[in-house]
């Protein structure tokens, strides 16, 4: 199966903010880390035009542009960054353990260390329209993107705790939010819905859809459809916020290291150790709750840091 081995002292799979976090603060230990970037290379930022509130950019700046910029600073260090996917994993159980990852299905990395940054997934409904105006209005991230709605009127999709807590937060920015639940009940839990139906500015339409999202450039307004009637009418919206969960990228590790049931890595306590030792995780992929670039990239350089304790640790 494998072609080529090559054996190296620290491994960084994904690119996104925590991922090149990691390789600024390994290249600066002197680990000499490569970088494998996975098809998304930059990551989701990649995807968004306005990043407002990554610290040092007083104007905001384009997702894309502030990924190339951290890219750049990972190479100064002397990061070897590399277009392709980890396809496969062996991790060792042995403290000091050489872990085998393999790249595009041909080529083996033989590692002492391995930090995982391959980041999550947002879900979408998969509608047309949906894809067509993500960017422009679609959006699924409240946090992200809920400012540049301030004062105005948006939905959120969704019924889960992620879903009641975007529609809260954005209650707060916008002048009115509406929740369309699928089902006759919320899947949040009781406090939620609770904080959801206190809040005065927050409509919920249970048994609701979203049929169509309008408008040809920017979100204008959006089609329901009542899944017991079939009536459908509009609302009139300019944001859309999808929340109906996120798929974190840990299939190649399943079997191999310790995940949630939702399938995000488990870190233990205070750090970015997983199950194997030498083998850390930061970013979205072990963090379903924040899931910020800032987040990312501060678990990013506690990951470097604790390779480089434990290569340490073994001298
Ligand atoms: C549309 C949108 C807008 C957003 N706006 C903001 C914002 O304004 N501010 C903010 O703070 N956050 C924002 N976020 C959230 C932010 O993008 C994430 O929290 C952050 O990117 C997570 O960083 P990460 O490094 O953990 O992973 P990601 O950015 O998800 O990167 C994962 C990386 O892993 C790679 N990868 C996956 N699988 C493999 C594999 N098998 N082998 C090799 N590589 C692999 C991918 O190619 C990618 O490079 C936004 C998210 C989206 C989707």
């Amino acid at each position: 199966m494998s072609d080529t081995i090559e054996r190296i002292k620290c491994l960084i799979i994904g690119s996104g903010p925590a991922g090149y976090t990691a390789a600024i603060y390994a290249s600066r230990a002197d680990l000499k880390p490569v970088m494998y970037t996975g098809m998304q290379m930059g990551g989701q930022l990649t995807t968004t035009t306005e990043v407002d509130n990554f610290p040092g950019y007083p104007n905001g700046t384009d997702g894309t542009a502030m990924m190339e910029d951290l890219k750049n600073q990972a190479e100064r260090f002397g990061t070897e960054v590399r277009f392709g996917m980890a396809t496969a994993v062996d991790f060792s159980d042995e403290i000091g353990g050489i872990h085998k990852v393999t790249i595009d299905g041909n080529k083996q990395i033989e590692a002492e260390t391995v930090i995982i940054t391959t980041g999550a997934t947002a879900k979408y409904l998969g509608l047309e329209s949906e894809e067509r105006l993500k960017g422009g209005g679609v959006s699924a991230c409240a946090t992200c993107d809920g400012f540049f709605y301030r004062k105005q009127d948006v939905i959120v999709v969704g019924a889960g705790d992620t879903a009641a807590e975007e529609a809260t937060y954005l209650a707060n920015i916008c002048n009115k939010v509406t929740m369309l639940v699928r089902k006759d009940y919320f899947r949040a839990s009781k406090a939620m819905e609770k904080r959801v139906n206190r809040t005065e500015n927050i409509e919920v339409l249970y048994n609701t859809e979203l049929d169509e999202v309008l408008g040809d450039n920017v979100v204008e307004g959006v089609r329901v459809v009542n899944n017991q009637t079939q009536e459908k009418h509009e609302i009139p919206v300019t944001g859309v916020f999808i929340a109906i969960g996120h798929t974190p990228n840990t299939d190649i590790f399943k079997g191999q290291l310790e995940m949630n049931d939702a399938g995000y890595l488990i870190t233990h306590g205070k750090s970015t150790k997983t199950n194997k030792p030498g083998v850390f995780a930061a970013g979205d992929v072990q963090d379903h709750e924040y899931r910020q670039a800032v987040t990312a990239a501060g678990t990013g350089c506690m990951a470097a840091l604790d390779a480089e304790r434990y290569l340490g640790s073994l001298e």
